[in-house]
């Protein structure tokens, strides 16, 4: 029996059947288990930031796992106090992290956080995005603005009412003195990584302001470099009260944070909120090693050669692209993406697609302009093989 009809009969069906099987990776290169070779461009969603087996990563988590690999919250340990504070530096910002294992559990502690103010202060409703993407774990899944993937768990505990994304003015009708938090993306990953208009982040901070609303940014797929910048909020020139962060940061190990600024950073009270596994070290060690390692100059250089080379591609089904940084979405003219992933794969490219007429490209942070130089050189018969 194949590993695929393996996996079928023993896993439940929530994610079909993935049509690729790896086996190992090393730099942005993944083999699969009959050894056919792939360039990653999608990293594992924009975890892989070392892309795979990163000497630096290899390292922290090694000598972590054989020193200290797990202590629970009853004990400290110095891996999540470096990690803490390395992050509070790049974010330039005075408050508080908590460390939790994955990007919904960092929304359900930004959820709860936000919970604690808003039943405080008499709030009642949540304000999110339409096709937003925050989790599957129920807090962060009321907040998730897809019919498809919520409707059918709901009801929810707290109402959220849902606003067309990157639209300003129906975020400040929908956003009044009643309102608790107001859940967004910087660039919405999901939905087919759409960046919204000029200056919108902007305007949510000033009707957060106006209204006493808090502004949560969950900067689960955005950060760590993603974009070009650690924090997609730094380039729009604004501080969320509340900040999420997973995927990257760990390079591939499990790790979520949830950063609360000011205030928002002592909400909590000792007992409120807590996770066995959440900051254990071995995540840690291999967080600080990918904030070490990562080098913004570089993700910026290649994504400029990215998006030129993408951009410079004449076919008639590419519309166009968008996103940032090392951050993209090709834009389709008809509802081809499955094709065009697949096409990708024989041509030797892990790409996802995202939604039908968008697929998703999140290489390592590490990817050499040789590598993007083959993608982007790859991309016209990619896409030739898909149109037929
Ligand atoms: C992936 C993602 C999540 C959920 O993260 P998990 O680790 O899968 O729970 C939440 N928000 C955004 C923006 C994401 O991209």
């Amino acid at each position: 029996m194949s590993l695929y009809e393996r996996f079928e009969k023993s896993f439940m069906p929530n994610y079909g059947i993935p049509p690729v099987a790896l086996a190992r990776g090393e730099g942005s290169r993944v083999w699969d288990v009959d050894g056919n070779e792939y360039l990653d461009f999608i990293g594992g969603i924009a975890v892989s930031s070392l892309g795979h087996a990163h000497p630096a990563l290899v390292e922290a988590v090694g000598t972590q796992v054989a020193t200290l690999a797990h202590t629970s919250n009853l004990f400290l340990h110095e891996p999540e106090v470096l990690l803490a504070e390395r992050l509070l530096g790049l974010l330039k910002a005075p408050g508080r992290i908590f460390l939790a294992n994955s990007g919904t559990e960092a929304n359900e502690a930004a959820y709860k956080l936000a919970l604690k103010y808003g039943r405080r202060e008499g709030r009642s409703y949540f304000v999110a995005a339409e096709n937003g993407f925050h989790g599957r774990t129920m807090g962060a899944l009321s907040l998730t603005g897809k019919k498809a993937i919520r409707d059918q768990f709901g009801p929810f505990p707290v109402e959220v009412r849902f606003v067309p994304y990157g639209d300003a003015a129906a975020l400040r009708e929908a956003v009044g003195g009643e309102c608790i938090a107001v859940f967004l993306e910087p660039t919405q990953g999901e939905a087919g990584v759409v960046p919204p208009p000029d200056g919108y982040f902007a305007r949510v901070r000033e009707i957060c302001d106006d209204t006493g609303s808090l502004m949560v940014a969950d900067e689960i797929q955005s950060a760590i470099g993603r974009t070009g910048h650690w924090f997609a909020h730094q380039a729009e020139g604004v501080t969320p009260d509340i900040l999420t962060l997973a995927k990257g940061l760990g390079g591939g190990l499990p790790i979520g944070a949830c950063v609360g600024f000011g205030d928002a950073g002592t909400l909590f009270a000792k007992g409120d909120h807590g996770s066995t596994f959440g900051g254990n070290p071995v995540s840690c060690a291999a967080a600080l090693a990918v904030l070490d390692t990562v080098d913004l100059e570089h993700v910026q250089k290649v994504a400029v050669q990215l998006r030129s080379g993408l951009e410079a591609v004449e076919h008639p089904l590419l519309k166009g692209v968008r996103g940032r940084g090392l951050w993209l979405a090709l834009v389709l003219t008809a509802d081809v993406a499955p094709g065009v992933q697949a096409a990708a794969a024989r041509a030797g490219f892990l790409v996802n697609a995202l939604q039908p007429d968008a697929v998703r490209i999140a290489p390592p942070l590490v990817v050499t302009d040789a590598e993007v130089q083959s993608f982007v050189e790859a991309v016209p018969g990619i896409l030739a093989e898909a149109a037929v």
